[in-house]
């Protein structure tokens, strides 16, 4: 405990915190000063363990907050650790990515160090490295320049010279697109063409902060004076690039806590290492260890399924076994679903959705998880065909989009104008009612609707920014929206989240579907030649389930397309988990039966010449009906009966697309 005499309502603060923790979580949290190592599963409270002993020692006076680091590893958990604060009333603290926060301080001392501003930065690295390849006279294609780039950024994060690379990549059993000297050519070009150029990738960024820290005193000094408590959360993805940056920010100091969950390492691909999570306490021999194992966030169905599934793993040597213990109430049994085909799954999942939705839960309560990018398309169709608002990502880069940039700039404009107090949530609703958004009134589906929903954020914020600080005006609200963007940090937008595995880390939801578990897919192709590559695609399955707090939902589909060979076999992770057949029972189908009877008299007359209507353009198109429009869309219709594209648009399940296959038919439909 620090030498601190705390006033008494400090320690009120500082008790409160702590009665929120368990009695491991506390001893963790009380441990304010040294190091500190949290080894534990999913769910066991390690970010809210570091969030309430940062609080702590705020409110206990032994830290400055604006002295506290928190770094991680995605914006949106950056994000998630500040909301985190936030809600514990601790403002001030630094919670940064590695990026952001090496970004922002080599931007400071670039003048100092790099003699100007800070160089521009390559935000894609394939231009650079086409042009390296055919400087080395490979010839490639759009497959192996991406391959290429990850090499070059994992030489990069794991420290290995051009010269170090071939018998790095040896060593490490990496798949090479070309021979390893090749490679190795490449990335010597690639570095010359950047200095050249003068521009920095995005491991520079790390490599030229770390160096500035080791090599200029002054620096340091200042950084370090600057920064004096760490703390890294999801510390078993970290790389020894980061690492070097965090040792050269800690300058032989050992006030560090780090948290992570080996069963959690899902970036070793790119040459993230577990093994500074598990040598911790051999570098630091002194550090407090603490191990939790009670699962606050799922079911005790949920703590099963990814107890079982983790179990399957193969025991890596020196790993402590992780077991989780369910702690909250009963909920559903895990669902298993096998679908014929993908828009199939993807309508069985939005159909769901809607359910949920209309019985009360926030869209922002669910999430939909898939293994790469290109399976979110078919669940934004099906999600705006049922009339579900939907966010990509989280969106990352929220502030970079055009509707988002514009309203800032009014913002700002009117922020010069003068600053009501008190009136900071009219203002902000007036200035983006001239960019022609309407409060309550989303358009239907597609870029409209992302659109209304970046602004609607906007005017959230203002209202939660309010009610945390009622003072504050658009001045100060411009102010914290170019913080915001410097830190990526993207405000809430309502919506189911469509997120990729690897980005829902750290991160829960209520409802979790997590889908497209076939084989090929999950474990992905590109793994199944080695088997350490397959156990990280088990993990990235382990982290996904670990995400739901009540219902989880696994499912997959037998062919990609509707009509197709229905020869894809299911997840191999998922044997000894689903019983051997599932039950194919798309919600979507049982919404279209509930819905027949409701209908009645000529809208029901109505309903049925859709249905025919239906059936024919499904049978044209080779898709199945509620391809075409759900029994949910007819029925909307039926009711509705729309005389114009226009009103036909405002129906739900009705997206940009819909209207230009189907509008004109459909019209026509209604009109007899
Ligand atoms: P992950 O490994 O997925 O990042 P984690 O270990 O960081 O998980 P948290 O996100 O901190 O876990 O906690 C999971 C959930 O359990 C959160 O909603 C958190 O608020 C809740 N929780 C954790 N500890 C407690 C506790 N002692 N009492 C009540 N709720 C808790
Ligand atoms: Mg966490």
């Amino acid at each position: 405990m620090p030498p601190i005499g705390p006033s008494t309502d400090t320690v009120t603060g500082a008790e409160v915190v702590l009665a929120g923790l368990d009695d491991e979580q506390r001893t963790a949290a009380q441990a304010v000063s040294g190091p500190v190592c949290i080894l534990a599963g999913a769910g066991t409270g390690k970010t809210r363990t570091i969030t309430h002993r940062i609080a702590y020692g705020v409110h206990l006076g032994a830290y400055v907050p604006e002295q506290v680091l928190a770094v991680t590893f995605t914006a949106r958990a950056a994000g998630e650790l500040r909301g985190r604060l936030a809600s514990l009333g601790v403002g001030g603290v630094q919670a940064r990515t590695f990026h952001a926060a090496a970004l922002r301080q080599l931007r400071y001392f670039a003048p100092r160090v790099l003699g100007g501003p800070l160089p521009g930065l390559v935000e894609n690295k394939l231009r650079l490295v086409a042009s390296a390849a055919s400087r080395a006279r490979l010839s490639t294609d759009r497959t192996s320049l991406r391959d290429l780039a990850s090499e070059i950024e994992w030489a990069k994060t794991t420290l290995a010279t051009p010269e170090d690379y071939p018998a790095r990549a040896q060593a490490a059993g990496r798949e090479l697109p070309f021979e390893a000297a090749a490679v190795a050519r490449v990335y010597e070009s690639y570095e010359s063409a950047k200095q050249r150029e003068g521009v920095l990738d995005f491991e520079d960024l790390l490599l030229v902060t770390a160096f500035t820290l080791e090599e200029h005193q002054d620096v340091a000094r200042q950084v370090r004076a600057q920064y004096r408590h760490f703390v890294v959360d999801e510390y078993q993805d970290v790389n020894p690039l980061q690492q070097r940056l965090l040792d050269a920010w800690l300058g032989g100091r050992a006030e560090v806590c780090v948290v992570g969950d080996p069963n959690q390492t899902i970036y070793s691909f790119t040459g993230a290492d577990p093994d500074y999570l598990l040598g911790f306490a051999d570098r630091y021999p002194d550090a407090e260890v603490v191990k939790l194992e009670r699962d606050y966030r799922s079911t005790p169905q949920v703590v099963g399924l990814a107890n079982k599934l983790i179990g399957q793993a193969p025991r890596r040597k020196g790993l402590p076994g992780l077991r989780l213990l369910g702690q909250r109430a009963e909920g559903p049994e895990p669902v298993f679903r096998e679908h014929p085909d993908e828009p199939a799954e993807a309508a069985a999942v939005a159909a769901r959705c809607r359910e949920l939705i209309d019985a009360g839960l926030p869209a922002a309560e669910i999430a939909v998880l898939f293994r790469i990018n290109a399976q979110s398309e078919v669940y934004e169709n099906a999600l705006t065909d049922v009339g579900v608002p939907y966010v990509l990502k989280g969106g990352e880069r929220f502030f970079e989009r055009p509707e988002v940039r514009e309203a800032v700039v009014l913002l700002r404009g009117a922020a010069a104008g003068g600053n009501e107090p008190g009136m900071l949530v009219p203002t902000v609703r007036d200035v983006l009612a001239s960019m022609g958004w309407v409060e309550h009134r989303p358009p239907p589906g597609g870029a409209a609707r992302d659109r209304w929903q970046s602004l609607a954020a906007l005017v959230d914020l203002a209202v939660d920014l309010v009610s945390e600080n009622p003072s504050l005006d658009l001045a100060g609200f411009v102010a914290h929206l170019a913080e915001r963007a410097d830190a990526q940090h993207a405000p809430t937008v309502q919506g189911v989240t469509l997120a990729s595995m690897h980005a829902a880390k750290g991160l829960e939801w209520d409802v979790v579907f997590v889908v497209g578990l076939v084989d090929g897919v999950l474990p992905i192709a590109q793994s199944l030649s080695r088997p350490e590559a397959v156990e990280e695609e088990r993990r990235l399955l382990y982290v996904a389930v670990t995400r739901a707090r009540e219902q989880l939902t696994l499912s997959w589909s037998l062919s990609r397309n509707p009509g197709g060979r229905r020869s894809r076999p299911r997840s191999r992770f998922l044997t000894g988990l689903a019983p051997e057949s599932a039950p194919t029972a798309p919600p979507a189908r049982r919404r279209e039966k509930k819905q027949k009877v409701v209908l009645e008299g000529e809208a029901g007359e109505l309903f049925e010449r859709l249905r025919a209507w239906r059936s024919q353009a499904a049978q044209s198109a080779s898709v199945p009906a509620y391809v075409v429009f759900t029994d949910a869309t007819l029925q909307a219709i039926a009711e509705s009966r729309p005389s114009s594209l226009r009103e036909l648009s405002g129906l739900p399940g009705i997206g940009a697309r819909k209207l230009e296959l189907y509008g004109e038919d459909v019209l026509a439909t209604v009109s007899g």
